[in-house]
């Protein structure tokens, strides 16, 4: 088995020194689909410096130029869309019909939308009486990138950039390297100039820190767990290079007794296990009227109930496993921790499923009675785990919905459009959905509190790798 290769100045390259290498883990089969090279601190220093080198002469291309070259990207991009959707699904078990029309359909309506914004920027104009202002690209950054929507997190970080007028390192997760490798192609194949985009494999504890402390480095944008975040700023600090941050969460789900609950619930429970809970916006902690409650623990028992588990490979809208074997081991602990604590075990639990025994499944599990100051409340579960949570009144929603570390999403189900409106406004997170809406492509993605700082997403995206200049005296 080749090991899978770096991308460094316009060629694919093995390790200069490095011998280190890892295999991907199909986590269906538990066998090994490809190897990857690991970099150590010398291909590290080649992708940045690549990256430095061209910076001058990227940077002075015209928005129209490399509106051009990310049209192209698009074009390659959509040629190769279904090895794309089977790459992902070989790599992290999302299953066939989900990578095909989710996954890898987020690289498409991703650069779409970033070229629309593109289209419309407005990169300079005047200021005050004399003065010109100018969005300028920040310079050379690192992107790091998490395994659980690879390529989405790839697409709204590569792509700004580039149209931004930045030059790149991007480090994809190590547990998904396939899907990146075809979104590397795909840059080649666009014709973007050698050293613009470089990738390296590896892992955060061999090239984390020379990535994230390099002095030739102007930002680094991460995406991935709080733990690695905050380690990264710190090691970014001493720099003092622009640092944003896309971390987990533990969204709420108001339910209120008025709201639709046969669809509000149904649809509640799917977003909570899609991607086998595997998404950072996951709506993990429904929170439910106490008039409704009983109703809701019943509606929710059935829902999970109903929720199937599959082989990857096949289509249909079954769940496939979890990432990895340490994964899988750290969504039992919180289950455990759940059962420990106290909180009512309904459906799933610890274990494989039955019929299940190869590949990291988990249990569809649905925990009720659940105290806020739980475990399994207050920690990112990352599994298909639904905690429910009873309130009296709308004062204590908001209330027990606030009381997280977290703020990434939070979602209103309710009859009452004003109702719906206030309470959203009173939630800290980036995202707010109303009787689950879908977030659109053009509207912006982030976080509050330790969910992160950064804003992703279309015209937001493009403007985390811009700086802001003024002339005065231009005119
Ligand atoms: P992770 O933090 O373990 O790894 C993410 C990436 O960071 C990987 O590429 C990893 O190699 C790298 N990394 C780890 N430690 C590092 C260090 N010290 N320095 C530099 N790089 C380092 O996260 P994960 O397990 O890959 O992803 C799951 C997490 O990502 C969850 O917490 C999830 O909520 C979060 N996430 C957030 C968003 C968002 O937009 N807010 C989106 C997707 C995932």
């Amino acid at each position: 088995m080749t090991n899978l290769a770096f991308y460094i100045n316009g060629q694919w390259c093995e390790p200069l020194t490095s011998r280190q290498s890892l295999p991907v883990i199909n986590p269906a089969t538990q066998t090994s689909c490809a190897q990857v090279w690991l970099a150590d601190t010398a291909d590290a220093e080649a992708a940045i410096n690549a990256a430095a080198e061209v910076f001058e002469d990227w940077s002075n291309t015209t928005l129209e130029q490399r509106i051009v070259m990310v049209e192209a990207f698009l074009k390659s991009y959509q040629r190769r869309y279904q090895v794309m959707a089977s790459a992902i699904t070989e790599e992290m078990g999302a299953p066939a019909t989900m990578s095909y029309d989710m996954q890898a359909e987020t690289g498409v309506g991703h650069t779409q939308a970033h070229l629309l914004a593109a289209k419309q920027a407005v990169l300079e104009h005047t200021m005050g009486e004399q003065g010109q202002l100018l969005k300028e690209p920040i310079g050379v950054c690192v992107l790091i990138t998490p395994w659980n929507w690879p390529i989405n997190q790839i697409v709204c970080k590569v792509v700004p950039a580039l149209l931004a007028g930045c030059t790149m390192v991007l480090k994809p997760s190590e547990l998904t390297p396939l899907s990146a490798q075809i979104f590397a192609e795909c840059v080649h194949e666009a014709g973007v100039p050698a050293g613009v985009f470089n990738m390296i494999h590896g892992t955060g504890q061999t090239i984390g820190d020379c990535l994230t402390s390099h002095p030739r480095v102007d930002m680094v944008s991460f995406t991935g767990s709080t733990r690695a975040g905050s380690q990264i700023a710190i090691s970014a600090a001493p720099t003092v290079k622009r640092v944003s941050q896309e971390l987990g969460g533990k969204s709420a789900n108001i339910i209120f007794a008025d709201a639709d609950l046969a669809s509000q619930v149904e649809l509640g429970v799917q977003a909570c296990m899609l991607n086998s809970g595997q998404s950072c916006d996951a709506p993990t902690r429904m929170l439910v009227e106490a008039s409704v409650y009983a109703q809701v623990v019943a509606l929710a028992k059935t829902a999970i109930d109903a929720t199937q588990l599959g082989d990857p490979q096949q289509s249909g809208d079954h769940l496939g496993p979890v990432i990895s074997e340490p994964h899988w081991h750290k969504v039992q602990a919180l289950i455990e921790a759940g059962i420990d604590e106290g909180a009512v075990l309904l459906v799933g639990g610890l274990g494989k499923p039955k019929g299940f025994e190869t590949g990291y499944y988990v249990q569809p599990t649905l925990f009720v009675d659940v105290n806020n100051n739980m475990t399994i409340a207050q920690e990112e579960v990352f599994g298909p785990v639904l905690v429910l949570i009873p309130f009296t009144d709308e004062a204590e929603a908001v209330r027990i919905a606030n009381d997280s570390p977290y703020g990434l999403a939070a979602y209103v189900s309710t009859q009452d459009i004003d109702k719906a409106r206030r309470v959203a406004r009173q939630l800290r997170a980036g995202t707010v959905h109303i009787n689950m809406a879908d977030l659109e492509y053009c509207m912006p993605f982030g976080g509050y509190k330790q969910s992160g700082n950064g804003r992703e997403y279309a015209a937001f995206g493009l403007h985390e790798f811009q700086e802001t200049k003024v002339i005065a005296g231009y005119y």
